[in-house]
């Protein structure tokens, strides 16, 4: 089990015709105010013995922001406000892991941000502690930790990797200056490759390096070398992301103008660009839109998942969110703690869950949500695997596969049980995947 490049599990939109991400589906925009808290605890408590987890914690504070990041993420205003947050965090997963059955097991595990490494040392522990209380850390089982690009000290690494860390997920994005200064950001090659060779030497088994395309004036050639340059240090994952420009719902991407911006087929350029170059460099391309070194467990995995984010080499039974806005995905549903920092923190105070709205799921939202998920892993829609999941009601998805084969014939093929798409950039494999969206506009 494998996991990487920690995504938002918010759902934004991505620029290429507002097509989601589809971290979760139904989208967290259909989530509901009437499944909440009550939902969390009856689902929990309906796991069963011997359940397999994966566990994601929000740290939503960074020192500073960034002017492109629609991540839920706020500047921290004082260590004292990290540090109440981080003991809300190990209060609601005590809460959590007390209504856990005998037997759980942790697969996975991520902390997100934010910049989780702003905890202080104390905080980390604290934290591992309680992961503890989850379930056993499965051994070898991936922990990745989102590290600032610009260094992070001894101790807290010391501190991370003795909770448990094993992937070091590190935010290029993208190291040309004039991009950097059209978002409001600043990373030197030699900074960023200090940041590396500091947490290889202090023992991370795996490093990530996540790169943004979509930015103001990135050009191809631009792109393409700060893949070369992340190549070059040879990370063991690089993840192209797509920028996804939602200033209603970030405000602060009100700094970059929509004029400024490159055209969808420009994007697709881009990606192209980064992703020859990490072919040609010796990286596997997995999934939508990750790349990694031969002998990656997830190049061979049998059944990759990607859930709430998450690449997984096999699934697990339920994923459990804790912190503000984090989302847990439950055998029946989706549920979603509120989202504002102060609120999070005073619910666990009070005593009460934080989960606020959800989502129950149906069959058919079951059955469409797995088919995205094996378009965006597999790039392939197998009906049979389907109905030996979710029976008849499967061959529901059957009018979606001839509608995507109609209107992307020079990459989708049909096939006996399903579809097949041949090798394409992330934004045509979302647009397929929004034929199969029940809910897509
Ligand atoms: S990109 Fe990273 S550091 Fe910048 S605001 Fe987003 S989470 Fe914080």
């Amino acid at each position: 089990m494998m996991i990487t490049a920690v995504a938002p599990t918010e759902d934004p939109p991505s620029r290429e015709r507002l097509v989601p991400r589809y971290a979760t589906y139904p989208t967290t925009a259909l989530f509901r105010s009437d499944v909440g808290s009550a939902a969390r605890a009856a689902w929990t408590a309906a796991l069963p013995p011997g359940v397999v987890l994966s566990a994601r914690l929000h740290v939503p504070f960074c020192r500073r922001l960034c002017a492109f990041c629609c991540c839920r993420t706020q500047r921290a205003r004082s260590a004292g406000q990290v540090t109440a947050y981080a003991r809300a965090l190990v209060t609601e997963i005590e809460r959590v892991a007390r209504r856990l059955p005998n037997g759980a097991t942790l697969k996975a595990v991520a902390l997100a941000g934010g910049s989780p490494t702003i905890l202080p040392v104390a905080a980390i522990r604290a934290l591992g502690h309680a992961l503890g209380a989850l379930g056993p850390l499965a051994p070898g089982a991936p922990f990745g930790v989102e590290i600032e690009p610009h260094g992070v000290p001894r101790r807290r690494l010391d501190a991370l990797l003795g909770i448990g860390m094993t992937e070091a997920i590190i935010g290029w994005q993208d190291l040309a200056p004039e991009v950097q200064e059209a978002v409001g950001r600043e990373l030197r090659l030699d900074r960023a490759a200090a940041t590396i060779a500091d947490v290889r030497a202090a023992g991370a088994a795996r490093v990530a390096v996540d790169i943004l395309y979509g930015l103001p004036r990135q050009t191809a050639a631009s792109f393409a070398a700060t893949c070369a340059a992340a190549a070059a240090l040879a990370p063991d994952r690089i993840t192209l992301t797509g920028y996804a420009h939602v200033p209603w719902m970030a405000r602060r991407q009100r700094l970059i103008p929509e004029a400024n911006l490159p055209a969808a087929p420009e994007r697709a350029e881009h990606f192209s660009a980064g992703a020859s170059v990490l072919a040609a460099a010796g990286y596997r391309a997995v999934g939508i839109d990750l790349f990694v070194r031969p002998g990656d467990p997830l190049v061979a995995a049998a059944d990759l998942r990607r859930d709430l984010g998450f690449w997984l080499a096999a699934p697990v039974d339920a994923a459990l969110g804790f912190g503000a806005a984090s989302v847990s995905r439950l055998p029946q549903g989706y549920v979603q703690n509120v989202a504002e920092t102060g609120a999070y923190v005073d619910r666990i105070a009070a005593g009460d869950d934080p989960a606020s709205r959800g989502r129950a799921l149906g069959l058919e939202d079951r059955v469409r949500g797995r088919a995205i998920e094996m378009l965006l892993c597999d790039r392939r829609v197998d009906v049979a695997e389907l109905e030996a999941t979710f029976g008849d009601f499967a061959r529901s998805v059957l009018p979606a596969c001839a509608a995507a084969a109609r209107r992307f014939p020079e990459v989708v093929r049909l096939v006996p049980d399903g579809l097949d798409v041949a090798p394409a950039p992330p934004a045509i494999l979302r647009e397929i995947a929004g034929l199969f969206d029940a809910h897509a506009g």
